[in-house]
């Protein structure tokens, strides 16, 4: 049985996480990197926690922290006893499959910073950060569930010499596990299923899969493309951003922030957080009702052309901070799906239980809480064997 530790570095936090075989030995996030208020939280078998306040500068630092308190709470006695650290990486670039790291798999990451300005950065950080543990490292992508995805799928209808700036496809970790615990739940073979798995957190992205494999994702060459997000716009005519560079002389990289961080549910509702949306729509507040609207407007949208992809679906997937959370939400994507014989269950629904449909339904809806560390654990371990 391997011992896997996993970090998963964002812009100023770790989440972390160690895995003896499939057993979860603890939890953690390291909060507020490089920001006043910094904390090292961790939670350990038998519903032990631990929280501390201690300020942290660097992704670098706060590995050493949680390293330390890791030994300290004897979730591993030594750094020699795990045998690999599984690292997440958002944009894998040409990497196809997890990937033991070494020099020049590390100076490839580091290549593909351009492609990932927002997540790759971090993730180096933690790679570099760990390689003084000396332990076996592992880059796991959230590209490479997406990479077997057929040309049709992946080729932009742009000039040849474009041929480069392609759909990629992101949450390729959680789209994997996810898909991957469906099957369980429906009790069938993964590789006879047809499933459209919805990613819906701050970041939101669909995929079509078919007999385990992603054959389309939503979000594109960059994950900006596709549905309506908490800071992002999504899917807009392609002219637009031109037209708005034009019209408020902004530089690429001004345009870029503005579609990136300053657009979507922020935009619409004045908040990216969808609980406040929901219990502003419940008051009747307009501006939250339309960013509702237009939200599960474009999931269903979405969800309507996977079918027409897969030709049906067995199962339809809910995951993350709003999938697995917003009963209505669904409601609102899945009543479109009446016609074609889903039945949603009015009980199992508001309950977010792993079933919402009822039995009768010819297709099924599941909600299925998304666990990216124990899907890179697994990854890790299978590029050891
Ligand atoms: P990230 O992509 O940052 O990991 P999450 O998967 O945590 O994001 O999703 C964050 C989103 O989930 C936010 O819009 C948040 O409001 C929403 N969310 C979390 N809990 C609930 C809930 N109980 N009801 C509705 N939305 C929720």
């Amino acid at each position: 049985m391997r011992t896997i530790l996993v970090i998963n570095c964002g812009s100023s936090t770790v989440k972390f996480a160690v895995f003896r075989g499939s057993a979860e030995r603890c939890r953690g996030l390291v909060d507020r990197i490089g920001i006043p208020g910094s904390s090292l939280s961790i939670s350990l078998p038998g519903d032990r926690a631990i929280a501390l306040k201690l300020p942290v500068r660097t992704h670098r630092e706060g590995i050493s922290h949680l390293m330390r308190l890791i030994i300290a709470q004897d979730v591993v006695r030594s750094v020699e006893e795990i045998d690999a650290v599984g690292h997440r990486v958002v944009h894998g670039g040409s990497f196809t499959q997890s990937t033991l790291l070494d020099g020049a798999s590390i100076a490839a990451i580091r290549r593909s910073i351009r492609l990932a300005p927002l997540h790759n950065p971090h993730n180096l950080a933690g790679i570099l950060a760990c390689g003084k543990l000396r332990r076996p490292q592992v880059a796991v992508f959230d590209t490479a569930f997406h990479a077997a995805m057929p040309e049709e799928a992946w080729r932009y209808a742009l000039p040849e010499r474009f041929r480069d700036i392609r759909r990629f496809g992101f949450h390729g970790i959680s789209h994997q596990y996810v898909a991957r615990e469906a099957a369980r739940i429906l009790r069938r073979p993964l590789s006879q299923l047809k499933l459209i798995t919805c990613h819906l957190g701050n970041g939101s992205s669909l995929t079509a899969v078919r007999n385990g494999r992603s054959v389309d994702n939503t979000m594109g060459y960059t994950p900006l493309e596709g549905l309506v997000m908490g800071t992002r716009c999504g899917s807009l005519d392609p002219a637009i951003p031109l037209l708005i560079a034009q019209r408020e002389r902004l530089s690429p990289a001004e345009v870029e922030k503005l579609l990136n961080r300053e657009s979507g549910l922020k935009a619409l509702a004045g908040t990216r957080d969808m609980r406040d949306i929901l219990s502003r729509a419940k008051r009747g507040e307009r501006k939250a009702r339309l960013a509702l609207n237009i939200y599960c407007r474009a999931v269903a949208k979405h969800i309507g052309a996977y079918m027409a992809l897969l030709n049906g679906a067995d199962a339809i997937v809910f995951t993350a901070g709003i999938g697995q959370n917003a009963p209505e939400v669904r409601r609102r994507v899945l009543s479109g799906f009446r016609h074609q014989g889903l039945r949603l269950c009015p009980r199992a629904n508001p309950a977010n239980r792993a079933v919402i449909t009822r039995s009768s339904s010819r297709i099924a809806a599941l909600v299925i809480p998304t666990d990216e560390e124990r899907e890179i654990a697994r990854e890790t371990a299978r590029v050891l064997r």
